[in-house]
């Protein structure tokens, strides 16, 4: 019997002057979301309003809804005319259709202050009405079972269950980063929490072919659509990384390999970043949990590039991150078995605290600007969730 879908946003209505703005964002990002779907979208004291076209496919919208970021949290609802006999009707049909176990509780708002009862007033009115139509329903206020809320507006809205979503703030709002993103377990994660943020992400691949195969490049490919479903369209740019690894290991020292080619994934980065509009660079990186991710290491890496470096999953333990690529729907894909780049040439004993002096030392034998240009001029630009 529903056939509205009411949309709930918490954090963005705290920001004064910008409200408006994250609103309009917020409201164009469902649009987005919906594209495939017909439907009326208007906006009302706070809340978005849903309306299908065709009440049947009210599941469907409201899993695409809960992606969006910015939204906090759904209900799919009856509306009807505001007029008392219909809303008791309503509110008992819904009862004896949605509802579950013994108790139950009605909570009432009157935004129309034309309506003749006060909000206590129509809870009780309805809440004894639905006690003598339904039978074997007990009030409970405090922990009920059911909560039926009755929202008296120009229309009326009437509602049992209220769906989480994910927070956060809406895409668009809060500048563009580019995530370094691996087919492992953790960079889509990073990409994600950026983008729950308000932050548009785009994203850059190393891989080196014939090493890394076609496979490999298909799973990243596949990680950023699955972010993409929450973020948005993902610029993904593949950098054939094959020559740099290949100069790398003819030229220096072996456990110096992971840094080394790490040093060169964020040069090249950082010139795509800026090229591409992007204010910053996201990694997965997290501390302590491997060779190339001790603290020295990642001072190591960080000292090539003049750009906010964010690693959101910096301070989180691995099994929460496997919690959340789970939740997000990314884990699945990221325990496939596929060679990424950072495993090939790399030695049993990478350097852990290494001294960054060796390491510049080593990069002299480099022709790095030869082997960044050349990587960026065969860059492959493929766009994600469109
Ligand atoms: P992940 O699970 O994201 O691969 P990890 O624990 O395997 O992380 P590393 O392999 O050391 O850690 O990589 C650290 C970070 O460096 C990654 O999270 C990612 O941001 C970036 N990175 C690693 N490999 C690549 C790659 N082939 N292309 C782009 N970025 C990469
Ligand atoms: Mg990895």
């Amino acid at each position: 019997m529903y056939n509205i879908i009411l949309v709930r946003y918490g954090e963005i209505i705290l920001k004064g002057n910008n409200r408006s703005y994250f609103e309009r964002k917020l409201i164009s990002n469902i649009k987005d979301a919906l594209k495939d779907e017909e439907i009326k979208i208007h906006y009302s004291q706070a809340r978005i309003f849903v309306e299908p076209k065709d009440a049947t496919k009210i599941n469907r919208i409201i899993k695409k809804i809960i992606k969006v970021f910015g939204i906090v949290s759904v209900s799919p609802a009856v509306k009807i005319a505001t007029d008392l006999s219909l809303i008791k009707s309503t509110a008992i049909k819904l009862m004896e259709e949605k509802m579950v176990g013994k108790t139950f509780k009605v909570e009432a708002r009157r935004g129309d202050k034309s309506f003749p009862l006060t909000s206590p007033e129509i809870a009780r009115e309805i809440g004894g009405e639905i006690l003598e139509n339904v039978p074997g329903l007990k009030v409970d206020v405090n922990n009920p079972d059911n909560e039926l809320n009755i929202e008296v507006r120009e229309e009326t809205y009437i509602y049992l269950e209220k769906i989480e979503a994910l927070g956060g703030m809406p895409t668009g709002t809060n500048g563009r980063g580019l995530l370094l993103v691996s087919g492992g377990i953790d960079s889509p994660v990073a990409g994600f929490m950026l983008a729950r943020r308000g932050v548009e992400v785009d994203a850059i691949h190393f891989f080196s072919p014939p090493y890394t195969g076609p496979k490999a490049k298909e799973k990243v490919i596949d990680l950023c659509k699955i972010v993409a479903g929450y973020s948005g369209k993902i610029n993904l740019y593949m950098i054939n990384f094959t020559d740099a690894q290949l100069s790398i290991r003819d030229n220096c020292p072996k456990e110096q390999m992971v840094l080394l080619m790490r040093r060169i994934m964020m040069r090249i980065a950082e010139i795509v970043a800026k090229e591409k509009g992007c204010d910053a660079l996201i990694t997965g990186e997290n501390i302590g949990q491997v060779a190339s991710q001790t603290m020295a290491s990642m001072v190591t890496t960080n000292e090539v590039v003049n750009i906010p470096v964010f690693r959101p999953l910096i301070g989180m333990d691995k099994n929460d991150i496997i919690d959340m690529a789970k939740k997000i729907g990314t884990y699945e894909t990221s325990i496939l078995p596929y060679e990424d780049c950072c495993t090939i040439f790399v030695p049993k004993h990478p350097e852990t605290n290494p001294k960054v002096e060796k390491i510049r030392e080593s990069e002299k034998h480099l022709n790095l600007e030869k082997i960044i240009d050349d990587a960026i001029k065969n860059m492959e630009h493929i766009v994600i969730g469109e």
